[in-house]
């Protein structure tokens, strides 16, 4: 794991264990997503639901990614079989949602690569938008105008969880990240009820003033206007408390 890129500046392995748990290691975001995260998380901008919306897209990405390499290569389909669709699960009492793909996953170097830097070009004509607004505090009319994706999560949630599976791994990795941190974790999952045949499953941990998000007449109504523009089902449903 050595290999991987990124700045990986502590390891927190277990001592002398017979058999330790995979250690989490921590990653400090590139400079420009840390600089994201401050005006996402410090922003005025009211249009917080947008967040559903790039996740639901980058769930539907991800299926659409699957099937394009299951035309050459039909057995990823076999290997984990679990039907293409997109699931979302509220805990309205715990603040909690959790959005579930049965897409291409990750591996853990493109959880590196995708989650600890900007690669998208929205994120990037974002922040050379910011830079070039001359009013500050109009920051907040930015993130509608450009979107910015994953990290979006963070309008409304103070911790985000990625658990995920690609085929072309057989692990595994969990991706974790506050909303006033300039650093992430990965670590492999080893519980066994968390496992997934395939894909990603993103639980956020709502900010208390946002905790509202979790209520199911909520999500569903948000999943009813953005499940037009998704080609895969989308279920919701809530736990009960
Ligand atoms: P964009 O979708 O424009 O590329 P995002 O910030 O929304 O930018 O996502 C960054 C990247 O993270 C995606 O390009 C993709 O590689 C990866 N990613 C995000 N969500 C998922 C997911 N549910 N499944 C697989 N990969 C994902
Ligand atoms: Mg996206």
């Amino acid at each position: 794991s050595s290999l991987l890129s990124g700045r990986r500046y502590e390891s927190t392995a277990a001592a002398n264990d017979a058999s330790p748990p995979p250690s989490a290691e921590k990653y400090e975001y590139q400079a420009e997503v840390s600089r994201l995260m401050d005006l996402i998380v410090n922003s005025l901008y009211s249009n917080k639901e947008v967040f559903l919306r790039e996740l639901i897209s980058n769930a539907s990405d991800a299926l659409d990614k699957l099937r394009f390499l299951s035309v050459t290569e039909p057995q990823l389909l076999k290997d984990a079989a679990a039907d293409l669709d997109i699931r979302i699960q509220t805990d309205k009492d715990n603040g909690i949602i959790s959005i579930t793909d049965t897409g291409i996953g990750m591996t853990r170097q493109e959880l590196v690569d995708c989650l600890g830097t900007i690669a998208q070009s929205g994120t990037a004509k974002f922040l050379k938008a910011v830079k070039e607004s001359k009013e500050s505090g109009s920051d907040s009319n930015l993130i509608g105008q450009f979107g910015v994706g994953f990290y979006s999560a963070f309008l409304v949630a103070e911790r985000v969880v990625v658990s995920t599976k690609s085929p072309k791994s057989d692990k595994q990795y969990v991706w974790e990240g506050e909303a006033n941190s300039s650093s992430y974790s990965i670590r492999e999952e080893t519980d066994p009820d968390k496992l997934i045949p395939r894909g990603t499953r993103l639980t956020l941990y709502l900010k208390n003033d946002d905790k509202g998000f979790a209520h199911p007449e909520r999500i569903q109504k948000l999943v009813t206007n953005y499940s037009q523009f998704v080609s895969f089902p989308i279920y919701t449903w809530q736990e009960k408390g």
